[in-house]
C-alpha cells in the first residue's frame, strides 16, 4: 500500500518539523588560543590575552580563516606557515 507508506512518511515529516521548531540554545563558539591557550571566541581577530592573531588570509583563495584551522574551510588548501609536517 503506497498510500499507507505516504501517510507514515507525512507523519514522520511532521514530527521532524516539530523537533526543528524547538528553541535552540545559542552559545558563542570558543576555542583555545594558539598563543596562550586561554579561551577566545572564534569571531575575534586577535587574542585579548596575548595579542596572538586568531585569523589570517588563506594564501590560496584569500578568504579569511582561523589560524587554528589546518585547512582552509573555503578552498581546502593546507595552511602554510608551519613547515614541520
Ligand atoms: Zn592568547
Ligand atoms: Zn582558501
Amino acid at each position: 500500500m503506497i498510500f499507507l507508506l505516504l501517510m507514515i512518511m507525512a507523519f514522520l515529516f511532521l514530527k521532524i518539523q516539530d523537533n526543528l521548531n524547538a528553541p535552540e540554545i545559542v552559545e558563542s563558539v570558543t576555542a583555545a588560543c594558539p598563543g596562550c591557550a586561554k579561551e577566545v571566541e572564534l569571531d575575534w581577530m586577535v587574542c585579548p590575552h596575548c595579542l596572538q592573531r586568531l585569523r589570517e588570509n588563506c594564501p590560496q583563495c584569500h578568504q579569511r580563516k582561523m589560524i587554528i584551522h589546518l585547512f582552509c574551510p573555503s578552498c581546502g588548501s593546507r595552511a602554510v606557515g608551519q613547515d614541520n609536517g
